[in-house]
């Protein structure tokens, strides 16, 4: 018996295209969860792209809620993947536990949100994705889909809309469902301040920063005057509306898996004074590709 055979992958042979059903490419769904949410699981099991083309990757914080979140999805996994229709079984599923802290932070909403807990959790989180990110990505990996696990509702069609614009980065417009007490009716309001484009103001904030600071979005101690997609979606508006931006959020992002094999990650540190998802846009763009988002194109995020 001689040695075991060598696989070999022509990464050119590995299409990217605006038509990936038809061209069957691979999607690696990726989404870091502190929490499980029935109605993300549920919601994911609507995507009509192909299952068999789709691999999903969780990362959970090994915190008591990490655990039960953990035995949460591997209940809906073990249902899925051995007893539900053949049509809703993914190609495989990859689970990873934390092995660094989880940021010394609360999960509840006003406590995570708070400007002083920021730097910790951002750098949590972009280790996070970096982790899940570098032990999934594989050889035949067209497309990496970062989806949050609050994210409870999309298109049944979100990754071949996302694809179909054929851009490198491009991320949807995440929104939050809400009962409005005044109208008695629900209504809804933007949730995700990550993705924008830069402003005059942010660029000279940054420049006075020390070098370990950064600029977060969405909050008035630090007004930086930038264009949020949150605020570009226009009642009516086409939902193909394609904007190019300086900054992205992770709730619902489509990544060509070469901008990631480049070296495009979530920078766990201040790079341009930018952390995270919005370093990982900074670091894409100086790699030559460029973010975009979809003022139009909604996903809602869970309401606590
Ligand atoms: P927010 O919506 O901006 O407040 O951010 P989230 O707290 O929802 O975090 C974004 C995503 O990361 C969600 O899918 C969370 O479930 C997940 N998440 C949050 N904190 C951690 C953590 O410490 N470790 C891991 N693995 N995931 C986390
Ligand atoms: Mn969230």
């Amino acid at each position: 018996q001689g040695p075991p055979p060598v696989t070999r992958y022509n990464l050119n042979k590995v299409t990217v295209t605006s038509d990936p059903v038809r061209n069957q490419e691979h999607i690696l769904i990726l989404t870091p969860m502190a929490r499980f949410y029935q109605q993300y699981w549920d919601n994911l099991l609507r995507l009509n792209y192909p299952h068999e083309l789709i691999t999903l990757g969780f990362i959970l914080p090994k915190t008591k809620e990490g655990n039960q979140a953990t035995s949460q999805l591997q209940q809906q996994i073990q249902k899925t993947q051995n007893y539900g229709p053949e049509k809703d079984r993914f190609k495989s599923i990859i689970i990873l536990r934390q092995d660094f802290d989880p940021a010394v932070v609360s999960q509840d909403e006003s406590e995570r949100h708070k400007l002083v807990n920021q730097k910790a959790r951002r750098e949590v989180m972009a280790k996070a994705r970096n982790s899940l990110l570098f032990t999934t990505l594989g050889p035949s990996t067209s497309w990496v889909l970062w989806l949050d696990a609050d994210i409870v509702e999309t298109a049944p069609t979100l990754i071949q809309d996302l694809a179909s614009h054929d851009k490198p980065i491009i991320v949807a417009n995440c929104f939050q469902k809400y009962y409005d007490p005044k109208a008695k009716e629900m209504a809804e309001r933007p949730y995700d301040f990550n993705s924008w484009q830069d402003s005059e103001t942010a660029l000279k904030m940054a420049e006075q920063m020390g070098p370990d600071d950064i600029l977060l979005e969405g909050y008035a101690e630090l007004a930086t005057y930038r264009t949020l997609l949150a605020y570009m979606a226009t009642p009516g508006g086409s939902k193909d509306l394609v904007v190019p931006l300086d900054g992205v959020g992770g709730t619902a992002l489509l990544v060509k898996a070469d901008v990631h094999r480049d070296g495009a990650m979530f920078p766990p540190f201040a790079f341009y004074h930018l952390i995270e998802s919005e370093g990982f846009a900074k670091m894409a763009k100086r790699l030559g590709w460029q973010p975009y988002g979809l003022p139009n194109y909604k996903v809602y995020h869970y309401n606590e």
